[in-house]
């Protein structure tokens, strides 16, 4: 084979049938970005502890839904392991840890929608 052999492992796994199977169930019973308050669809399972630290690769107790963007995030994180701890969990812009608006003015913290005139 020509393949270097890590490369070869990864692709194995995510190409297969267990895998995807798993992933497509996942995103099924899970379709949004786990992220509280992100708006946006899943498109990307992670494995919240990686298969490389020993996370157990095909239980969906180790499973979490991201948009894109936040799944970016968390691997911007990972990349910088030091800044981690200092800025918290991962949350939308504007909201709280939560997911809710930080605006004292949204309409969830109790203000009344009054229109234009
Ligand atoms: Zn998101």
């Amino acid at each position: 084979m020509r393949h270097s052999g890590r490369l070869a492992m990864t692709d194995a796994f995510l190409h297969s049938t267990a895998w995807r199977t798993l992933r497509a169930a996942f995103l099924r019973a899970n379709p949004r970005c786990c992220v509280p308050g992100c708006p946006t669809p899943a498109d990307t399972v992670d494995h919240i502890r990686s298969r490389r630290r020993g996370g157990a690769p095909l239980d969906p107790n180790n499973l979490q839904g991201f948009c894109a963007t936040h799944h970016n995030a968390k691997t911007a994180r990972l990349d910088h392991p030091d800044r981690r701890a200092s800025i918290g969990p991962l949350r939308v812009s504007g909201c709280d840890a939560a997911g809710r608006p930080l605006a004292p003015d949204h309409p969830w913290n109790g203000a009344t929608w009054v229109g234009r005139t």
